[in-house]
């Protein structure tokens, strides 16, 4: 089914991230290096039979300092290098890689090339990295292709320890393993072992006439808000009140079980008569909210509340900024916020 590109082009975007960090010996801290001191510990990368052509954010950032506005950035250079390139790779920090994948499914509509972000847990000059293996991998598919010649993962990814995942699928969480990420609520697109196995059925196909079209709008007017026995009124009630907010992620109990107290009802109500869009996401990492399964769930339901489905977080903050941001009325946000945009829900 695969068959390796020949003379592929690979565009590597690196924004930075403990990947590209090196040692500071004096202070024991963690530094960034540049693209170029990158490329000396991995000379492996000059074998690869692929043109890598780099793009290098000037200074590298931590991920923690992640912005949309980064966001537009590496939307506006894969649209601009779009023609260019057989697929795109972005090296970038943990912490917020799955923020990121997700906001450019939602940004790239109609992407028809695989753009692939990866980084790792250790530096790449420490000798047990983590990130030389996630690097090569990322790049092989970037550039794979089937024997039509048509690219193998047309779809933003997060590419880390040997998977391959849907990046709005993804969570970082792991802190400590190489397996930082998992994809709970949908299967591997890919897993690299001797070979690279990849799972067509669960990957986005690619669509001769398809256009790839730039979104770069985005509102940050949203907040989250995670439940917990004990929580007080007065954080739900000035929560609601934020000056300019419209949306709330609501992370509620198991299939999106709230406390049935009247006054946490009366306030999620209010808000959705105020045009707030509340999307109830659950804190468990994997399985779905459902609200009609318990009385906890099914009277969120009926004030307004919108249910997250299956959706990560990540994915639910992300997509509520792209569709605010693109000036849609509450009932129409709470309607998309059901359809999925980039198969970033089950439906
Ligand atoms: N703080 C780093 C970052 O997200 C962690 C990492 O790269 O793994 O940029």
């Amino acid at each position: 089914m695969k068959e390796k590109a020949k003379n592929a082009s690979v565009l590597l975007i690196y924004t930075g991230g403990t990947i590209g960090m090196i040692e500071n010996t004096q202070t024991g801290t963690l530094e960034n290096f540049n693209f170029e001191q990158l490329q000396q510990y991995i000379p492996e990368l000059r074998k690869l039979n692929f043109q890598i052509d780099s793009y290098q954010f000037d200074p590298p950032m931590d991920s923690s300092d992640m912005e949309p506005e980064i966001w537009k950035k590496l939307v506006t250079i894969i649209r601009e290098h779009y023609d260019q390139y057989d697929g795109f790779v972005i090296l970038h920090g943990t912490d917020t890689m799955a923020y990121t994948a997700s906001a450019l499914s939602f940004m790239l509509e109609g992407l028809n090339k695989p753009v692939i972000l990866t980084g790792s847990q250790l530096p790449i000059g420490v000798l047990r990295t983590d990130g030389k293996e996630n690097l090569m991998t990322s790049i092989e598919i970037a550039a794979a292709q089937d024997i039509n010649g048509h690219p193998m993962v047309p779809e933003v990814c997060i590419f880390f320890e040997n998977h391959l995942m849907r990046g709005n699928r993804t969570t970082k969480m792991n802190a400590e393993n190489f397996n930082a990420f998992r994809s709970f609520n949908y299967p591997a697109l890919a897993v690299a072992g001797i070979h690279i196995r990849f799972n067509p059925v669960h990957i986005h196909s690619y669509a001769e006439t398809r256009e790839v079209k730039a979104h770069l709008l985005l509102d940050t007017n949203i907040a989250v808000l995670k439940l917990f026995p004990g929580i007080q009124e007065n954080v739900i009630v000035a929560t609601l009140a934020i000056e300019g907010l419209k949306a709330l992620v609501l992370e509620t109990y198991g299939s999106g079980n709230a406390p049935r107290k009247p006054w946490f009802i009366r306030c999620l109500k209010e808000a959705s008569e105020r045009g707030i869009v509340v999307v109830n996401v659950t804190q468990c990492n994997a399985g779905t909210v459902e609200m009609e399964r318990y009385e906890t769930g099914y009277q969120l339901l009926q004030v307004g509340v919108v249910s997250g489905r299956d959706s990560t977080t990540e994915s639910a903050v992300t997509k509520l900024m792209f569709l605010i941001g693109h000036g849609y009325s509450a009932t129409e946000i709470r309607e998309r916020m059901n359809q999925s945009i980039a198969g970033e829900i089950s439906v």
